[in-house]
């Protein structure tokens, strides 16, 4: 532990954690889906462990890191027994394999030369790496994710690989001033993975639609997504150090 834990700290993030579990239940019970069907992930990024393991304690059962560096760093001190730790966020080919034996997920696929590269390091590692391909739907530039008409492709090249297995698509949407605009590339994705779903495919199990942060979460679930990465909602503003 790093500093010590305000009780303040600690109190904040039981409340969020409760009041976000809230609200994912209620826009999954509006969408028809069960409480149960939606994954609670929390973006850790620049939170101490301590406190992740806190949230750990109320039942938090998914985090996700964004950095390899800072993966590493905090992952002797994950409770893991009780979670499970994903990657969520851009990942070098040169850095898989410092995380492959460590992750339960790879969210952030977007090219076939690093999923050549998690197929290789699982090979050798003798385990089965499970990835979400993410989508540019905003079509940005200078942003992560492939773009909706190369999917297809990359899944087909992608299922051919041995030891890798698409679980899904993510995304991380344009930043929008109206919740409207953020819910029509909401819409878009989950077009996306039905249409996905509906091609079977080897090694492809069209499972996860990761979307939804801490200002859109609802409207990712209500839209359809199974599972909402929330970070400074459940653990206040980040600070960078
Ligand atoms: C940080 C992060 C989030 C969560 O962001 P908040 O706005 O703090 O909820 C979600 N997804 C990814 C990939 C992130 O890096």
């Amino acid at each position: 532990m790093t500093e010590k834990l305000s009780r303040e700290v600690l109190d904040n993030v039981r409340a969020n954690y409760f009041e976000i579990k809230e609200n994912i239940a209620r826009a999954a019970e509006k969408s028809g889906r069960k409480p149960e069907e939606i994954t609670f992930l929390a973006a850790t990024k620049t939170v101490e462990p301590a406190v992740i393991n806190y949230a750990v304690s109320l039942g938090l059962k998914h985090i996700g890191e964004n950095k390899v560096q800072e993966l590493l760093s905090k992952y002797e001190e994950y409770d893991l027994k009780n979670c499970e730790l994903q990657f969520i966020g851009h990942l070098q080919t040169n850095k898989v394999r410092q995380i492959i034996d460590k992750v339960a997920m790879i969210q952030s696929v977007d090219s076939r030369k690093l999923a050549a590269e998690i197929s290789k390091q699982s090979v050798k590692n003798g385990i089965v790496s499970n990835i979400l391909i993410e989508v540019n739907i905003g079509r940005e530039e200078n942003k992560s994710g492939v773009l909706k008409e190369e999917l297809d492709e990359l899944i087909g090249k992608i299922s051919e690989m041995p030891n890798i297995k698409i679980r899904g698509l993510m995304t991380v949407p344009p930043i929008c001033k109206e919740k409207i605009e953020v819910c029509k590339f909401f819409d878009e994705m989950y077009q996306l993975f039905i249409d996905f779903s509906c091609k079977k495919s080897d090694n492809v199990c069209m499972d996860y639609l990761s979307m939804g942060m801490s200002d859109d979460y609802e409207e990712a679930v209500l839209s359809g997504a199974n599972m909402v990465r929330v970070g400074s909602r459940l653990f206040g503003q980040r600070i960078y150090r």
